[in-house]
């Protein structure tokens, strides 16, 4: 059976917000975990952060905190982080929000869809057979902020409490 199609319509408000002036990547990454910066675990080259607006519950991204768009220009240490960093990031969903798949990737230049093309960041998103069924119960806009907080919350903990 195929995967459903994802439904996200409070992405609505970010396409047709008006963005800001700053890159939002390079301010998370310029500060600590935060439920304000949606920063659920800061490394030393690269941060782990819950995507604003997200395309599923528990929806991460993992950011360089250099502004780099460019993924050849990446210096190695840093694409290791990213690359460690995003495997650690399907260990805490796994612990922490039992999904049954992931979609995880990267867009790389506006073509192919890259929301900030210059500044890379991977996407983790969190896969439940049953996603379209559950979709619709957080469809309303207005539950998006408390249910970004409750799932902040839950993988701040899982990358304080992470083992091995
Ligand atoms: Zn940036």
């Amino acid at each position: 059976m195929p995967t459903p199609p994802l439904w996200a319509p409070w992405r609505i408000d970010y396409i047709l917000g008006a963005k800001p002036d700053g890159c939002f990547l390079c301010e998370a990454a310029a500060g600590p975990p935060s439920e304000e910066s949606l920063v659920v675990h800061r490394g030393e080259r690269a941060s782990v952060l819950l995507n604003r607006y997200p395309y599923a519950p528990g929806h991460l991204m993992v950011a360089p905190h250099e502004h780099v768009g460019d993924l050849l220009g990446l210096d190695e240490p840093v694409h290791l982080e990213c690359a460690s960093l995003l495997r650690r990031a399907v260990g805490v969903l796994s612990a922490t929000m039992n999904p049954e798949g992931f979609n995880a990737g990267i867009n790389l230049g506006e073509a192919a869809g890259a929301g900030v093309p210059g500044h890379l960041h991977w996407h983790i998103v969190p896969r439940w057979r049953a996603d379209t069924n559950f979709m619709p119960m957080l469809a309303d806009v207005r539950v998006v902020p408390e249910h970004l907080r409750t799932t902040w919350r839950k993988l701040r903990t899982g990358f304080q409490e992470e083992t091995g």
